[in-house]
């Protein structure tokens, strides 16, 4: 089986309306690229921060700008649809609790975990850059990975989103200096305790980066430590559905990854991959 859990109905950018993309015929259009594409499960899990209801977790000024649409009537939209109901909720350090008061109040079948921010300033976000502000990036590269550690001990997600998104940049953003196995290690270790599902994801094909989210290396030391994994291209158009997973398909396979999991109402198993 494959599936595509990580993806958006819209570009991101406060002027893609939920009016205009939560409709009937553009899921339609992702319904029939995930048919091309050989993807029967597809699972759509928009940006949290789009939503006025995030505002009671986070107040920062992109949230402030980003907050517009109502989260229970897209939960009612994906319902009315044959998508599984999912979302991308940040991991903000100190709002867990608010963020699972969110997350409990509605029947998601997933929930995906990322970090884009850094505190105030954000890895993939040129108007907030973590590197602009003489951030170095050991300490950069350090506190992503501090995040999403705590962000898998947080029990709040069910899927850890692109795992290794402070490389987005690759050469455009200096890198820290050491052996990235060195930042990995704590993130694996949260993952060895938690069992908490690893996003492979095609998205950073797309990137300046260029390379499959997670690293090889970093995947490999996932396996060795008896993660699972969860398949996504982070499309947030029809056209990225399924996108370049030959070579996701193929890194997991290299690996000895036979299973990827499946999720319905945030219970989870264990499917053939591929
Ligand atoms: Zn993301
Ligand atoms: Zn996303």
């Amino acid at each position: 089986m494959l599936t595509d859990y990580h993806l958006h109905l819209r570009p991101d950018g406060a002027e893609s309306a939920a009016a205009e993309f939560f409709t009937a015929a553009n899921v339609e259009r992702y319904l029939d690229a995930a048919r091309e594409a050989g993807v029967e499960e597809l699972g759509v899990s928009e940006h949290v921060y789009r939503f006025r209801q995030a505002l009671d977790v986070w107040r920062h000024p992109f949230w402030v700008e980003q907050a517009t649409d109502d989260l229970d009537s897209y939960c009612e939209f994906v319902r009315s649809t044959p998508l599984r109901l999912g979302i991308e909720a940040d991991f903000i350090p100190g709002a867990e609790d608010r963020i699972r008061n969110l997350l409990e109040a509605r029947d998601f079948d997933f929930v995906v975990g990322s970090v884009h921010f850094v505190g105030d300033v954000a890895v993939d976000d040129p108007d907030y850059d973590a590197w602009g502000t003489g951030g170095d990036p050991d300490s950069v590269w350090r506190t992503f990975f501090d995040f999403m550690a705590e962000a898998a001990r947080s029990g709040l997600f069910d899927i850890l989103a692109h795992p290794d998104l402070v490389k987005v940049w690759g050469p455009e953003r200096p890198g820290p200096d050491r052996d990235p196995r060195f930042y990995y290690e704590p993130l694996v270790e949260a993952i060895a305790e938690t069992g908490i599902a690893v996003e492979v994801s095609t998205a950073g094909l797309r990137k300046p980066v260029g390379e499959l989210y997670p690293s090889r290396a970093f995947a490999e030391m996932c396996v060795d430590a008896g993660a699972s994994f969860a398949l996504s291209s982070d499309a947030h158009m029809p056209e990225h559905v399924g996108y370049e997973y030959e070579l996701a398909v193929k890194l997991l396979d290299d690996l000895g990854v036979g299973e990827i999991c499946v999720f319905d109402r945030r219970e989870r198993r264990m499917e053939p991959l591929g």
